[in-house]
């Protein structure tokens, strides 16, 4: 079989009606250029293997069109699309050694066998297995298993490289280990990678760009720094961040609105026709709990008061939930800068830190 080089991607109106009827992915349009480090995000059921397991070959396409390289592919079997496969159970073969393991998919190719040993020998030093190429699955620990798993993939010189949830087997520690590794083998190899997880720590850390999706549809598509300083609606705003932004239902009026005991003036933010349009109507107030500023004075920005209810030491930052008669958030801080629980407390939002959305309709309401 020819080797491959890295390809690029188009996914056009791609759509997944399963046979019960089901519509489980609505108009999925994406381009993934040659190189790219893709990563589909989103909770349960949201549609990401699905829509990875069409672009595998593993479902068939219900509508829309697939390219790979310019070409056609809706027709073409998941062997001919020249992608590699990376599952959340990443079942080796148990009496095979790591070495077997690794060059299986060559010897089936009829691949050399000295082409295949050069192969291993070289994946199994990117993936730090050389010192266990003797060894059988059940001798490894969870995070070896998955990279002999990841390495039976990237061994194969392919166009596109698909993950699913590859580190939802291991421990919170060999995930943040798992996470960098496959960071670091993508720029050694600049395949072409698409790979899932519900998990908005690995897409941030991990992914050129993000594709968030709920519900079968794609909300917004953008780098990790566009989708946590620019979400286009209350979902991704949600969703990226940990602690959560801070969504807060209230009523404008007049150009301002209240958050608890506290006025916040909007008319320097957003034009006199956007505050009209909004008047004494419902709206979503958002801010980042790292956005608090406990100490020095920002300018321009909303000075406001509240009570803390609990304080969360975390190492690197604290959470304290706030109160601010009868609303409640969450700020993240300096862990250095904890109050104690009921001192009342005054902190500042950076003026550009605040978001407005659309309450019907979840939509960022922009200036
Ligand atoms: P998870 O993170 O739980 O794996 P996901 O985002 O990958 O979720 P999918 O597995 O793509 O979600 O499933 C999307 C939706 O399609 C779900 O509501 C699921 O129940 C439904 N679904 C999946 N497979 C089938 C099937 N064979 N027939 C009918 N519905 C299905």
């Amino acid at each position: 079989m020819a080797e491959k080089e890295t390809a690029y991607l188009s996914l056009r109106n791609i759509n997944k009606i399963y046979p019960n009827g089901f519509h489980a992915v609505h108009n999925f349009n994406l381009d993934v250029q040659k190189g790219e480090f893709i990563v589909f995000v989103g909770p349960s059921g949201c549609g990401k293997s699905t829509t990875l397991r069409m672009i595998a070959g593993l479902e068939s396409i219900s509508k829309g069109d697939m390219l790979i390289n310019g070409q056609s592919a809706n027709e073409k079997g998941p062997r001919e699309r020249e992608i590699a496969m990376v599952f959340q159970s990443y079942a080796l073969y148990p009496h095979m050694s790591v070495y077997d393991n690794l060059a299986f998919g060559l010897t089936l190719q009829g691949v050399d066998e000295d082409v295949i040993e050069q192969r291993v020998m070289k994946t199994a030093a990117i993936l730090g297995l050389t010192d266990y190429l003797d060894r059988k699955p059940r001798a490894l620990s969870g995070g070896q298993r998955q990279r002999v798993a990841v390495g039976r993939a990237i061994i194969r010189k392919v166009g596109i490289f698909l993950m699913d949830e590859p580190l939802s087997n291991l421990d919170a520690k060999q995930r943040v280990t798992m996470r960098s590794e496959i960071t670091q083998i993508h720029r050694e190899t600049g395949a072409t990678t698409i790979y899932v997880t519900h998990d908005q720590t690995e897409a941030m850390t991990m992914a050129d760009r993000i594709v968030v999706m709920k519900d079968g549809y794609i909300q917004q598509i953008g780098t990790p720094y566009e989708l946590y300083f620019d979400p286009v609606n209350t979902f991704v705003a949600g969703f990226i961040g940990e602690p959560p932004m801070n969504l807060l239902k209230t009523v404008l009026k007049d150009g301002s609105v209240n958050l608890g005991q506290n006025r916040l003036d909007l008319t320097s933010l957003f034009s006199d026709e956007t505050l009209a349009k909004y008047n004494n109507k419902e709206v979503v107030v958002g801010f980042r709990p790292e956005a608090a500023v406990l100490t020095e004075k920002e300018s321009p920005s909303f000075e406001m008061k509240c009570n803390v209810e609990l304080t969360e030491l975390l190492g690197d930052s604290a959470n304290l939930y706030i109160d601010m008669d009868g609303v409640q958030a969450i700020l993240k801080v300096d862990p250095h800068l904890i109050p104690d629980s009921d001192e009342a407390l005054n902190f500042l939002i950076p003026a550009k830190s605040l978001y407005l959305f659309d309450s019907e309709t979840s939509l960022r309401i922009r200036q």
